[in-house]
């Protein structure tokens, strides 16, 4: 495929050919930035969930789940800051009369016009002094990455000021002196900037009951049963809650599919420890959660990226970036975020939210080292590391989804040579019956082998067993795997064997 562009078109095209993603209410033109997830679509979208799951909670006996429900006492969303400060400063175009983020713009325009010059310096250096090229010692002594660096300084230092102290004029000179343009119509004839907050509020019960607000992220429902989890679990700290669930905001911009969302899903994960432990913590889940995105990533298109604004609650917070068709964007958010929470919680509500620790002999509101990572935007990440359009040998082509075999949604498809043919027919209904009790099968017998192969590569099933004349005389099957291509022959009493050790999701768990 020439471009990313493109890349991302078709990626979209076949979520929704293949059944993986579709738009909200498609009949009615749908939702703006609402989807509903297909029948493998929500298969993949559940084996993604299960991964993160089985890495916290089975693997750590100091994590334990909650689920807790999506609406929530208003005073929580008092105290947690989401009431006063849960806004994003908005921007529009005059011209193109589009939207934006204000910190968006400034933050992309850091990325596209400082630091991509700066890799570009660095770049050129690499090829004029070749293997004695020292990158460190050159980006610390080059004048000009020097200045680059100097006028990013200044820039970050002016936005961060001006996001904490909600100086919203001056993200709008920042703009204006930058001279960023809308990309769409290139102009800077600006709105001056406002904020807007990103709660979905409704009402609960009569005609005027009280305001309820959809939740903006799963956390709180962690922390407001810190209390009912401590008393129930017999943990002690250093221990984690885990929770994944709906999550709601009202973006400003929402475009780039399932990158953002309306309505989208968390996996949240809430470390208690001990008051100046938590940079300890915060490293030690830094370097975990990154191991957990590389099983099933490759490396290079992650890498973490340090928030230039920290919010409200966090001393420090760091994002695993995944490298989309549209760029490097963030998956996941580690944030360091003190004792915000539980603090402002136990004022407002007047209840202790304290532990005792027996070993320091004293009672206190622990630190929270907060894992959050986005389940849809970890959805798109595997489907545009998976999704490849192939020009084989001999000319034609083929589209598959490179899916890790243990997330892909179909496992094993079974496919009668031919259809017309009984015993081959019969044969393959006894294999499948046989497979489908350990793993999610698929029967097919429409079409020729090759096509129904083709269907399989683009659904991502890893593995197709093919029942033909030689497995009634030999009772053995053809496997055919998806990357390769490449078919073995296997005894039908080891196929279960056979795919466990490949399927199992110990396999990611052990990695
Ligand atoms: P962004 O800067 O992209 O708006 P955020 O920093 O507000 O994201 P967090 O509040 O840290 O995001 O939420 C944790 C995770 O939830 C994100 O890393 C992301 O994967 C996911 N997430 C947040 N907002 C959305 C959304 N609108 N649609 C889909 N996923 C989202």
């Amino acid at each position: 495929m020439k471009n990313t562009a493109d890349y991302f078109k078709n990626l979209i095209a076949h979520c929704k050919e293949y059944g993986f993603v579709f738009p909200s209410s498609e009949i009615y033109d749908g939702l703006s930035a609402v989807y509903d997830y297909g029948p493998y679509g929500v298969m993949l979208k559940n084996n993604l969930r299960d991964y993160w799951w089985r890495a916290m909670v089975q693997m750590h006996e100091n994590i334990v789940g909650i689920d807790a429900a999506i609406f929530m006492h208003p005073s929580v969303w008092k105290a947690s800051g989401h009431v006063d400060a849960f806004n994003d400063p908005l921007i529009d175009n005059k011209d193109s009369k589009k939207r934006y983020r204000a910190d968006v713009l400034i933050e992309d325009y850091v990325a596209n016009k400082i630091d991509a010059k700066i890799d570009k310096e660095i770049e050129k250096a690499k090829q004029r002094f070749g293997d004695t090229f020292d990158e460190p010692m050159f980006v610390a002594t080059n004048v000009r990455v020097q200045e680059y660096k100097q006028k990013k300084e200044n820039i970050l230092t002016r936005f961060a000021r001006a996001m904490s102290t909600g100086e919203l004029a001056d993200l709008k000179n920042l703009i204006d002196e930058l001279e960023i343009a809308c990309p769409e119509s290139g102009s800077r004839n600006w709105t001056e900037v406002r904020q807007f907050n990103l709660m979905f509020a409704t009402q609960m019960g009569a005609v005027d009951g009280d305001i309820v607000y959809l939740r903006p992220e799963t956390a709180q429902g962690i922390f407001v049963n810190f209390l009912n989890v401590l008393n129930t679990s017999r943990q002690k700290i250093p221990f984690g809650i885990a929770q994944t669930g709906k999550a709601f905001r009202n973006e400003i911009v929402a475009r780039q599919f399932i990158f953002r969302m309306r309505e989208f899903e968390q996996m949240e994960m809430q470390f208690f420890v001990r008051p100046g432990e938590e940079m300890k913590w915060y490293d030690y889940w830094k370097n975990k959660r990154m191991l957990w995105h590389k099983a099933i990533t490759p490396a290079e298109k992650l890498r973490f990226k340090d928030h230039d604004n920290l919010a409200h609650y966090a001393n420090a917070a760091v994002d695993i970036q995944f490298e989309f068709p549209f760029g490097f964007k963030e998956l996941e958010g580690i944030h360091s975020r003190t004792d915000f929470d539980l603090k402002s919680h136990q004022e407002l509500s007047k209840k202790k939210l304290q532990y005792f620790d027996p070993e320091l002999g004293e009672s206190y509101i622990p630190y929270v080292v907060e894992t959050s990572v986005g389940l849809d935007r970890l959805f798109l990440t595997c489907l545009s590391n998976a999704f490849t359009e192939e020009t084989l040998e001999d000319g034609s082509s083929r589209t598959v989804l490179k899916i890790h075999p243990i997330l892909a949604p179909i496992k094993v498809a079974v496919l009668p040579l031919l259809k017309n043919k009984e015993e081959l027919t019969g044969k393959a209904r006894e294999v499948f019956n046989m497979l489908k009790t350990n793993f999610i099968c698929q029967y097919d017998e429409k079409d020729a082998i090759g096509k129904r192969y083709r269907r399989q590569d683009a659904i991502g099933t890893p593995y197709c067993i093919t029942i033909d004349f030689d497995t009634l005389e030999t009772n053995t099957v053809t496997l055919r795997e998806r990357d390769s291509m490449g078919q073995v022959r296997i005894d039908i009493n080891d196929i279960v064997n056979n795919l466990h050790d490949k399927l199992h999701i110990s396999n990611l768990l052990t990695d």
